[in-house]
């Protein structure tokens, strides 16, 4: 599949973690460069419906070109750039160009799906968040149900009072809400009922160790039935094998991101999947 997936690389360079001031004021400087000559990119890994086989999402995950060392991961500089205040204008372009790209893959006849964008911690923090995002519907011309915002338990319980007021402010533009990395954080299930929350995504360290860890596919187990229970959409992050996406197929686990079927790719990867429609395993079949 790799060698489908356009001609960038996906050889990553992990600048080291040096946490001096003089190295963090560097890479403060070249992220600020990079804003300004346009050196982020969008990968895009799809989100199948595990039933029908058919792509019907996919995340939108940054990256960095650095001209000096290549494709630079989020892990290596999102950090840096909300300590920085950097991170309110590269969100800002990252919701911008998935709502943009999004739509001019609809208009060029592609079915339909959702685009997922990460917000940060900063960026949920701030009161305006719904306006912002309904100024960019308006400005790139998607239509809000093509919207996810993903956001982590973490994020909604730091102040729950306010998540609910900010959190419904967005739902009522006709956007939806996933709560990313499921499980791992702090969050208290009757919250999880009061909040317009459409979709859990169950984190990859659960997924991953299924068929490995019995309690691992006991907490996966749960938080499927707990999305159905609550009629909430769930999504399993990080399935790389069949037998991972047959224990998920038998729990009815709705959907399923993961390297098994595709990585975060190329924007110029992703036409060629959503005309195909399935995912390959579905088609032989
Ligand atoms: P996330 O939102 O939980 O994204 C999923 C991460 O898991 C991605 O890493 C993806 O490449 C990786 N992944 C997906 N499937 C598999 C799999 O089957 N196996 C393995 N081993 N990994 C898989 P990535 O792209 O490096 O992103 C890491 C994190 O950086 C994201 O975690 C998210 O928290 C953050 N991030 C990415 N893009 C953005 C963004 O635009 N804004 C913000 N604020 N954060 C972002
Ligand atoms: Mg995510
Ligand atoms: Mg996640
Ligand atoms: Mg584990």
């Amino acid at each position: 599949r790799a060698k489908d997936m356009g001609r960038n690389t996906f050889q990553f360079y992990q600048p080291e973690m040096n946490t001096s001031v003089g190295a963090r004021l560097n890479l403060e400087r070249r992220l600020r460069r990079a804003l300004r000559d346009n050196e982020f990119l969008l990968h895009y890994q799809p989100q199948v419906d595990i039933a029908t086989g058919k792509i019907v999402g996919m995340e939108a995950l940054v990256r960095w070109l650095d001209p000096e060392v290549g494709l630079v991961p989020p892990s290596a500089f999102i950090p840096v750039a909300e300590e920085s205040g950097l991170i309110g204008p590269l969100s800002e372009w990252v919701l911008r160009e998935a709502c943009r790209q999004n739509k001019a893959w609809q208009d060029a006849g592609l079915p339909p799906a959702r685009v997922s964008v990460n917000l940060s911690a900063r960026q949920f923090q701030q009161r305006d968040i719904a306006k912002l995002v309904m100024s960019i519907l308006e400005e790139t011309g998607l239509a809000p149900q093509y919207l996810e915002l993903e956001l982590t338990e973490s994020m909604i319980m730091r102040n729950a009072e306010e998540a609910v007021v900010m959190l419904n402010e967005l739902h009522a533009l006709g956007i939806s809400i996933a709560i990313d990395d499921f499980g791992t954080g702090y969050s208290s299930l009757g919250y999880l009922k009061r909040f317009p929350v459409d979709r859990l995504k169950i984190d990859r360290s659960f997924v991953s160790d299924i068929g490995a860890s019995d309690d691992d596919e006991t907490i996966t187990s749960a938080i499927i039935a707990l999305a159905h229970s609550l009629e909430l959409q769930v999504i399993a992050e990080g399935v790389e094998t069949s037998s991972q996406l047959d224990f998920l197929r038998e729990r009815s686990c709705h959907e399923m991101q993961g390297f098994f079927f595709a990585k975060p790719m190329p924007h110029d990867a992703i036409p060629g999947l959503l005309q195909q429609g399935m995912a390959a395993e579905e088609q032989e079949a």
